[in-house]
């Protein structure tokens, strides 16, 4: 993989989670889970404050390997509540 790839992956993804925050609705669920709608369709992120386990998404870019699992609804997700914000630490690695 080239450094302009991951660039570009880099922008893709964080363009779309300035969409996402800004435009989307976020209902929190139970367990940790969080439905995300104003997209062509809803998602479900799962993100555990005690980090015990990944974030997850429901979308197909969270199956990507390319963005590392982190997809636009996550990084949104993540961004929201305080007690998620160093998970995205990962993002960096
Ligand atoms: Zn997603």
């Amino acid at each position: 993989m080239s450094t302009l790839s991951v660039y570009h992956r880099d922008n893709r993804i964080l363009r779309g989670a300035r969409t996402v925050s800004q435009q989307y609705q976020f209902t929190p669920l139970t367990d940790g889970r969080v439905r995300v709608t104003g997209g062509t369709q809803p998602y479900e992120v799962t993100a555990l404050t005690d980090w015990s386990a990944a974030p997850t998404c429901t979308c197909p870019d969270h199956q990507r390997t390319d963005t590392k699992g982190y997809c636009k609804h996550i990084i949104a997700v993540l961004l929201r509540e305080p007690a998620l914000h160093c998970q995205l630490l990962e993002l960096f690695l």
